[in-house]
């Protein structure tokens, strides 16, 4: 695997990005993928180390990470392409996104800094489409079975492909102008770029996947219809409902959730029309935060290009620690204190806040009221906050945005329609590894095939889970199409 003593040799080389005062200026990819020679010394780095973890924990997909080095190593691309794309059908997206978990479990890692395993898959997948490796493929034969697929996030996809390719006649519904899900309206230019996306769904769509937008199931065409046009339904509506701030004064204009910001921005960059009152602009603006995870660091470093006067995140939750605590020891995603390139940009950052009231004139948001806090853990595992006694202070602002994860899935209607049996409240929260973003409340029930309590209807992604990463729902798109398969 790579070259013998290699990570003696050579250090990690961390990602490299373009200078934040230069990339702030505009939302192209801050990131600048790793030249080739770069690639190679990287390659040498990985260990025959016997027992894999970035594989068979770390990875969501089970990318079977020390071949692929291997094989890209000895430069031998198209069998790594052949190799990746087996267990991972984007690793676009995932090469440009992912957080490594694979990454915090390579055996390197335990005293070392781990091999750059996302950058190589990038480069891989990279390479394949420069050198025109990625030809459509439809399948040599179809066989006699339609499959509706209702969201078109990473899950829908990879369920859709999945489908396609073992020749089963698929159509994805999305009830968005266009594919993608979070992909698309969620993530920012600035760490997806779209045309990457819509790459995908023009090879998807000359293989034989078909896409109808603008399409709301549940609403638009019922259930029962997909039920009688269909021999199974994929469901991957993503998890919806974002958790509110139901604080006094919520109710005054400029106070957002974070998707609609993120979603008006991202029709923006690539055209769409955005409706009068859907365009939310911080330009000018005093922005709060409210929320301190990844899509709260995906609203800051959207509000500085367009401008903001200030931003300031708020996290009720303390400060996590620099170093790896002993409770998220190797091979585990270590719970430490991430600052993302948008944290680079600009703003400020505060931890341990928790916001009491929201106050406004005419109608407007106009500042907030706050006070710091400390988190105590009961013993039934909730957590407490307890305000500081004289630690109260007012924040003067224009626009607010929550960015406080989802407490459900939005799926009301098909889930109603369908009457899909739900998950207790919180039972998905023991994952062995791997961020996090909010206790799931409530997803769709399914057994290990992926198979909810309604004959021949599968779900997959986010609306199952609870919500996660791109790669667990493409890992779970391919586990539903496998169970529709074999079901
Ligand atoms: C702002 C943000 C940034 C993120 N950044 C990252 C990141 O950098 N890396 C990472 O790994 N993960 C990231 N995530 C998480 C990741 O994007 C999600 O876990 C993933 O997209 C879930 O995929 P999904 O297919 O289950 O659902 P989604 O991507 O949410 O897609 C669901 C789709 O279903 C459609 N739909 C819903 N209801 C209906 C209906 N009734 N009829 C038709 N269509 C319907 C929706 O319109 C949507 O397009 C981020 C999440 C957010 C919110």
């Amino acid at each position: 695997m790579g070259k013998t003593g290699g990570f003696l040799e050579y250090n990690r080389q961390e990602s490299v990005y373009r200078p934040a005062d230069e990339r702030i200026k505009d939302f192209k990819a801050v990131e600048i993928p790793f030249m080739e020679d770069n690639v190679h010394v990287q390659l040498a780095r990985c260990l025959e180390c016997g027992t894999p973890f970035c594989h068979s924990y770390g990875c969501p997909l089970a990318n079977v990470i020390p071949e692929l080095n291997d094989l890209a190593w000895q430069e031998r691309w198209a069998e790594a392409l052949t190799l990746l794309l087996a267990t991972n059908p984007f690793p676009e997206f995932t090469g440009r996104l992912c957080p490594a978990i694979c990454e915090a479990a390579c055996v390197l890692a335990i005293n070392d800094d781990a091999v750059t395993i996302r950058q190589i898959e990038l480069a891989i997948i990279e390479k394949g489409f420069a050198k025109g490796y990625l030809q459509p493929a439809p399948p040599p034969e179809r066989i006699a079975k339609r499959i509706a697929v209702v969201g078109s996030g990473p899950a829908g996809l990879a369920a859709a492909d999945t489908l396609n390719k073992a020749g089963y006649s698929v159509v994805v519904y999305e009830r968005a102008a266009k594919i993608g899900g979070i992909l698309r309206y969620g993530i920012p230019d600035f760490k997806l770029e779209k045309w990457v996306l819509d790459r995908r769904i023009q090879l998807m769509e000359k293989e034989g996947v078909r896409f109808e937008t603008g399409v709301t199931v549940g609403k638009d065409i019922s259930c029962k219809y997909l039920r009688s046009r269909f021999d199974a339904i994929c469901l991957c509506g993503g998890a919806g409902e974002p958790r509110d701030l139901k604080v006094p004064g919520r109710d005054l204009a400029g106070i957002h959730f974070a998707l609609d910001y993120l979603a008006s921005q991202n029709r923006k960059g690539t055209g769409e029309p955005v409706a009068v009152e859907d365009n939310i602009d911080a330009k000018g603006k005093r922005v709060v935060i409210i929320g301190g995870g990844d899509t709260g660091a995906d609203c800051l470093g959207t509000a500085i290009r367009q401008g903001a006067q200030s931003v300031l995140q708020l996290e009720i939750l303390p400060e996590p620690a620099q170093v790896r605590p002993a409770t998220t020891p190797w091979p585990m995603w270590p719970a430490i204190r991430r600052d993302s390139t948008s944290h680079k940009e600009g703003g400020v950052r505060r931890w341990g806040v928790s916001t009491m009231k929201f106050h406004g004139q005419n109608g407007r948001v106009t500042g907030l009221n706050c006070v710091e806090v400390e988190s105590r853990r009961q013993s039934d595992g909730r957590v407490e906050f307890i305000p500081r006694q004289g630690t109260e202070f007012e924040v003067e602002v224009e626009m607010v945005l929550l960015a406080l994860g989802y407490v459900a899935i939005s799926w009301d209607r098909i889930a109603d329609d369908l009457h899909l049996e739900r998950d207790p409240p919180s039972s998905r929260l023991s994952e062995r590894s791997g961020p996090r973003r909010a206790g799931p409340q409530g997803n769709v029930k399914a057994d290990e095939n992926n198979l909810t309590d309604v004959p021949g209807v599968f779900v997959a992604g986010d609306m199952r889970s609870g919500p996660s990463l791109v790669a667990r729902a493409i890992a779970d798109g391919i586990s539903a199409a496998r169970g529709i398969i074999t079901g």
